[in-house]
């Protein structure tokens, strides 16, 4: 397989052709290798347009939402950013090709170990990565310049929203089981400004027994 080409071919027709614009958010996404991310067994298709299962009930999300998420945070290269469901790694990496410092969470062990494998072999020394609930942020490195949720609560974590900065960009998957919106938040002055971007599904964000938040 070559998997540059797919990849590229990826990014042209799945992000760029559906209105991804930002140079940043396609040059990472035409180098970061998600094939390295996903199972051995799904490989041969890592480039196509869907999410793919990673174990423990997960998914990897669709090229062109990971497309969609990043450009919504609104990010450069002094940006610090923390990610909630680290999964696979695929996402955390995406945001280290672009922004200073990534921090990220993943609260089921086997994921986040396998994770900070792939991450390890990559050579990056600007992604943090823990196990744990990001339900209450990683306060530790706050404020956050934005924040990506990558799994769906019911509501908004309001420590989420304490730990970004003035100005920063929450971008998180919102809503009761089936109905889920992703959701721009930006903080100005204090006040948080909603914008609803697009239906989406999401696997749901759950505590340490298992129970959905
Ligand atoms: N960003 C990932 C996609 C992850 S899917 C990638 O690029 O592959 C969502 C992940 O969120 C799952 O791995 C799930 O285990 C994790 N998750 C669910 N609830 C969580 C919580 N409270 N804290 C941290 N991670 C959580």
């Amino acid at each position: 397989m070559n998997y540059k080409e797919l990849r590229y071919q990826m990014v042209k027709e799945q992000v760029v052709a559906r209105g991804i614009k930002e140079k940043p958010v396609i040059k990472a996404m035409q180098k970061v290798e998600r094939h390295l991310f996903v199972p051995n067994q799904f490989r041969h298709l890592a480039y196509s347009d869907s999410p793919l299962p990673i174990g423990f009930g997960q998914t990897i999300s669709q090229p062109y939402i990971v497309g969609v998420m990043t450009q919504l945070l609104d990010i450069n290269s002094k940006s610090k950013v923390l990610e909630i469901g680290t999964g696979s790694g695929y996402q955390a990496a995406i945001l280290g090709e672009i922004c200073k410092e990534v921090y990220s969470i993943e609260i089921v062990e086997g994921l986040a170990l396998k994770a900070k494998s792939t991450i390890e072999s990559l050579n990056y020394n600007n992604l943090f990565l823990k196990c744990g609930d990001g339900y209450k942020g990683w306060i530790e490195h706050a404020p956050y310049d934005a924040i990506i949720v990558t799994c769906s609560p019911r509501k908004i974590p309001q420590a989420l929203i304490d730990q970004l900065v003035d100005g920063g960009s929450l971008v998180i998957p919102i809503g009761e089981k089936n109905i889920k919106s992703l959701v721009l938040l930006k903080k100005l002055d204090g006040e948080l400004v909603r914008k609803d971007v697009v239906p989406v599904r999401f696997v749901p964000m759950i505590d340490e027994q298992g129970r959905e938040y």
